[in-house]
């Protein structure tokens, strides 16, 4: 007899998987390692920024009090003692009516107070000495950049959570962190199943296909930052399933399967979660594709059964297990972005589960996210995929929908690429 399944929402099916979610342990790796991981811990400045007075231009240090009273008509000449570049210290300057020139980064010399940009002065040779004319005063601290003024020794810079971009990295380097502590990143295991199923070297035969949800949800591990464990292709036998799940559970942070958790006589996976004690958190999501994704809970590990039809196994892939994959590496936000664009084709037919469209949206014109379906729809397809950067969510209910209406789409990649353009009667 078929048993009967309740099909509940995605959003529910969400938080039933998230609520066994968790982050990983701490470790540390070397900061040329640790992109696309998130911080496990806050970054303070363990110095002030900038760490000593410095000039922030190409010019000359000089003593304010020099120049008081300059003007064009009555320039105040000053002596260039000598010149030091970034990195490099002057030597005190002792006497009144010298100069250091400087250039951009150079820590202020000793005896020096403010910075004249070399637009400001001209050099001009006076009695066989190299000096500079200055027509304007300057007061004490013009143009110097201080001390601590950006941040100082102490301060929380990046809250522990963050995601390690380009600009975290330019921290960790700033504050000399060779190793960053990050969340471990989680091993899990991929059996693909079906005695269908050929390798990827293998030459095609009558009645089988190739495995091509391994690879693809070895690289969707990749992308979410797990480290995917490939146990192999298993034929539609009960025992040498179970035998080959109940090994493998031990050696991962997480399972997937694919395949085999339909209701055909060869699905296998239902069997073995209940044989394994897993208790199965949903069997059933009112979603199109992937209605039978299946995802069970064995002392906290969960166990993923994604279909074993490629675009059905990407969604379950998508919406299910990456979540918990990131917040166990620690991020905060670990759901794929939300948000609208315009449909760009009719869906007729009213649909009572949520679907969620493979699709290729790109940035119209006018900036606006136009969705259309990547290719073929079934649940089966595959060929889609590859040109799959967004999920076209389409709630289900007793209505199709239009083009031009709009509606939500979840982002899988970064869409479209354009120069930069200023609005008309910008300034340049
Ligand atoms: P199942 O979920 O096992 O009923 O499989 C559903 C459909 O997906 C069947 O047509 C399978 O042949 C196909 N399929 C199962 N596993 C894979 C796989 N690893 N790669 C590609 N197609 C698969
Ligand atoms: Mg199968």
């Amino acid at each position: 007899m078929i048993e009967k399944r309740t099909p509940i929402p995605v959003p529910e099916a969400q938080r039933r998987v998230m609520a066994y979610s968790r982050k990983g342990d701490i470790e540390r790796v070397p900061i040329t390692e640790a992109d696309g991981r998130v911080l496990a811990e806050a970054i303070y400045a363990d110095h002030d920024i900038p760490p000593f007075d410095r000039s922030p231009l190409d010019g000359f240090a000089v003593q304010s009090k020099d120049t008081a009273g300059a003007t064009s008509e009555t320039p105040v000449y000053l002596e260039v003692t000598e010149t030091v570049g970034a990195g490099e210290v002057a030597q005190p300057v002792t006497k009144p009516g010298q100069a250091v020139r400087v250039m951009t980064g150079t820590m202020m010399p000793e005896g020096c107070d403010a910075i004249c940009m070399f637009e400001l002065t001209k050099e001009v040779t006076r009695n066989g000495a190299a000096m500079i004319e200055i027509t304007r005063p300057f007061k004490e601290g013009d143009f110097v950049s201080f001390k601590g003024e950006e941040t100082k020794k102490g301060d929380p810079l990046v809250e522990a959570g963050a995601d390690i971009t380009p600009g975290v990295k330019a921290l960790l380097a700033t504050f000399g962190y060779p190793e960053v502590p990050v969340y471990r990143r989680p091993v899990v295991g991929i059996f693909a199943t079906g005695t269908e199923l050929l390798e990827v070297d293998e030459p095609m035969e009558p009645g089988k296909i190739r495995n091509s949800n391994a690879y693809m949800v070895a690289s969707q591990l990749k992308k979410a930052g797990a480290e995917p464990r490939y146990f192999g292709k298993l034929a539609d036998d009960f025992d040498a399933c179970y035998d080959a799940v109940t090994k493998a559970v031990g050696e991962v942070d997480a399972l997937i399967t694919t395949g085999g958790v339909s209701v055909g006589d060869f699905d296998y996976l239902p069997a073995i979660y209940d044989k394994l004690g897993a208790n199965v958190l949903f069997n059933k999501i009112a979603m199109r594709p992937g209605s039978v994704t299946t995802v069970a809970e064995l002392d906290g590990m969960p166990l993923f059964g994604l279909s074993g039809n490629p675009s059905a196994c990407f969604v379950g892939f998508e919406l299910y297990a990456r979540p918990w994959l990131r917040t166990w590496q620690g991020a905060s936000r670990p759901y794929l972005v939300q948000t609208k664009a315009v449909l760009g084709q009719d869906f007729p037919k009213a649909n009572p589960f949520t679907r969620l469209i493979r699709s290729d949206a790109r940035f119209n014109g006018e900036g606006r996210l136009t969705t259309r379906p990547a290719g073929f729809d079934k649940s089966s397809a595959v060929t889609s995929l590859a040109h799959t950067n967004t999920l076209t969510l389409l709630p289900g209910g007793t209505r199709g929908y239009r083009a031009g209406d709009e509606v939500d789409v979840l982002l899988l990649n970064e869409p479209g690429s354009e120069p930069v353009k200023l609005p008309e009667k910008t300034r340049p």
